[in-house]
Formats: C-alpha cells, sequence, structure tokens
C-alpha cells in the first residue's frame, strides 16, 4: 500500500528525469502555482526524450539551456543529479514531503487506492500514464481515472467518441503496469437538473466505476435537488456520490455554501443502493461537511475515500480525507478503497 515519503534518508539518489518529477510532485501536493510545476514536468519530458549522452555533454559545456524547456532552475537539478548529487531544491522540499495531515496515518496505510481522478483529457493537468506512475510510486495497487462527462464543457468532457477512445488507452496503459497495478476504467458523469446521468447506458455498462457528481445549478431548491440526488443514485450504473453538497471552504475559486437537499432521503437511497458517500479529500471541499458524514454513518451508507486529483501530487490528498474519517469515527470496513480489489469491482459491478 503506502510508500513512505519521508524516508529521503535511504532514498536512492535519482536521476535527472526522476529528481525533475519528484519535484513536481512535491510542488503539486502543497498546491503550488501550475507554471512552476509545468517547469519542472516540461524539463523532465525533455530529459527523457534526449539521449543520456548528449545531456551529459551539455552539463559538461553548460549548454543545457539550450534544449527546449530547460531553464535555470531546472538545469541546476539536472546538472546535480547526473553528479550524483541530491538536487539542492529537491533536497528542500523533501524536508516537507512527510504526510500533508498526520491524524490519519493508519487509516491512510490500508487505502489500497482512489476512485476519482482527472488526466488532461478532461481539465487535470497530466498526461494518464503520468498520474499511472505517481499513483504506483505512492503505492496504489489501483487508480480509476474518472475524467468528466459532455456536458460539462468547461472541463473538456468526454463524448461518448472521446471516452470509447480513452477506454483502449486504458487498456493499453494496463498491458504494461503488471499484476501490482491497475487503472481502472471509470467517469465522473455529471448528474444533470432531472438526475439522469450525463453519458449513455451503453457506455457506463463498460466502465469499473461511476462516479455521479453535480456540477451545475447547486443553488436549485432542495425538494428538486433531492429528487435530482437520489434518481441519480437510484441510477444502477452510479457506484459513488461524488462531494455530494457541492461546497467550497476555500481556495483559488474562493468559497461557496453547500447544496440544499433532504440528507436523510440521499443518504437513505445511497445506504438502500450500495451507493458509496465520496469523502472528498480535496482541501477546498472537504465535502461532505462533518455533521453529514455523521448522518451517512448513521443511515449505513459505505464511503470512498477520494482524492479528486487533478495532478499526479494531488493523488496524496487522501491523507486529507483518512484523517477527517478516522476523526469522525467512520469504520475501515465501511470505506470500500480499504477492500481488495475484486471485492472492490464485484461491488461496483452488482447492480448492472
Ligand atoms: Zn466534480
Ligand atoms: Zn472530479
Amino acid at each position: 500500500m503506502r510508500q513512505t515519503t519521508a524516508d529521503h534518508g535511504e532514498r536512492p539518489v535519482l536521476g535527472p528525469g526522476q529528481a525533475l518529477r519528484r519535484i513536481a510532485f512535491l510542488l503539486e501536493r502543497q498546491l503550488a502555482d501550475t507554471f512552476k510545476v509545468k517547469a519542472f514536468r516540461n524539463a523532465a519530458a525533455t530529459v527523457l526524450a534526449t539521449d543520456p549522452a548528449e545531456l551529459r555533454a551539455r552539463a559538461g559545456a553548460g549548454t543545457l539551456r539550450e534544449l527546449e524547456k530547460i531553464g535555470k532552475a531546472t538545469e541546476a537539478v539536472i546538472v546535480d543529479a547526473l553528479a550524483g548529487r541530491v538536487p539542492a531544491y529537491l533536497e528542500e522540499l523533501e524536508r516537507g514531503s512527510g504526510p500533508l495531515e498526520t491524524g490519519g496515518l493508519a487509516l491512510r496505510e490500508r487505502l489500497r487506492g482512489d476512485l476519482h481522478s482527472h488526466s488532461d483529457w478532461s481539465d487535470g493537468g497530466s498526461p494518464i500514464e503520468e498520474m499511472v506512475m505517481t499513483a504506483m510510486e505512492v503505492g496504489h495497487e489501483y487508480l480509476a481515472l474518472t475524467d468528466h462527462s459532455p456536458r460539462l464543457k468547461v472541463a473538456n468532457g468526454l463524448s461518448a467518441a472521446r471516452l470509447t477512445r480513452q477506454l483502449e488507452v486504458v487498456e493499453a496503459v494496463n498491458a504494461h503496469t503488471g499484476d501490482g497495478f491497475r487503472l481502472l476504467r471509470g467517469i465522473e458523469v455529471d448528474i444533470l437538473e432531472d438526475g439522469a446521468l450525463d453519458q449513455t447506458p451503453q457506455l457506463l455498462d463498460r466502465l469499473d466505476v461511476v462516479v455521479a457528481s453535480v456540477h451545475s445549478k447547486l443553488r436549485m431548491d432542495a425538494g428538486p435537488m433531492t429528487r435530482r440526488l437520489v434518481r441519480a443514485v437510484e441510477d444502477p450504473h452510479t457506484n459513488v456520490l461524488g462531494h455530494c453538497t457541492g461546497r467550497l471552504v476555500r481556495g483559488g475559486r474562493g468559497t461557496r455554501p453547500q447544496s440544499e437537499f433532504d440528507a436523510d432521503a440521499v443518504f437513505e437511497a445511497c445506504a438502500e443502493h450500495g451507493v458509496a458517500v465520496e469523502i472528498n479529500s480535496r482541501p477546498e471541499r472537504q465535502d461532505p461537511p462533518d455533521e453529514l458524514v455523521a448522518l451517512a454513518l448513521e443511515k449505513g451508507c459505505l464511503f470512498s475515500i477520494d482524492s479528486d486529483a487533478h495532478a499526479p501530487g494531488q493523488l496524496d490528498f487522501l491523507d486529507y480525507g483518512a484523517t477527517r474519517a478516522v476523526e469522525l469515527g467512520v469504520p475501515e470496513e465501511r470505506i470500500v478503497t480499504t477492500w481488495p480489489l475484486d471485492r472492490l469491482l464485484e461491488w461496483s459491478q452488482a447492480r448492472r
């Protein structure tokens, strides 16, 4: 399961490409500016595409910066890594590389994977392969790739044709990852205003995991919002109810109050249909709020602790969700992401 990120004392010295990726990862998990992270990811891509002999020659001659996307900071990292030194910038970042929060450590170790993540096919910042490599590095046994659905145009939601194409890519990725890791076919499907799901049933049938979430008309009246959520939960394709209140508690997008609905009715439907209530780990969401997690517990719901990562480093957000789950007394057995993968898939396919 999880490999600790705090053991840099024993960490082998990384090659230049790995060092640049590791820096990007550590920056992302602390929510650094995208442009800053991009500089390191772009430089890593250049390094990986450059012949090692040329890289060494350029490091010696001081001409690394003639290569595309290599700047002053990334050049210094490459030079150090080639010389077998831990780059100073990396060393500094590693000092803060322990768990993002420690309250849920034991549970975090028991989480086998993540059912909610995005790639650059929708509004994520990195290619699928980079998300997968990082998921493996943080010790996941699986990751569900859940890019957005067609109607969410602002997030470049996937049409049926693009999702079909993505499923082929997922299969190709899995042919390379070996037995210890699986990329799950998934979607974060929009819950439309009437509670219908924004993708064809035929395509949803082909997926391992369906996360259903509301992204529009979050302020609709409680009556219609309750019917909307209950209908989505009743849909036999739905496995996880994503960030159910839509609230934003902090961050660059500002704050947003939670949607209003009859939570008793919604969580009773989740419990009845075996739909997991997502504990969304994003620091700006922390959704559902404490009192609703308590209510879902009382109603007998299952839970899924998800990162909703839009960048590789954000996969570590599970530290936040695990801490909340422990603080709120959610038993491990009720958290589907602690289950072995075959049990998880049996559950996710049970209503199809
Ligand atoms: Zn969402
Ligand atoms: Zn999402």
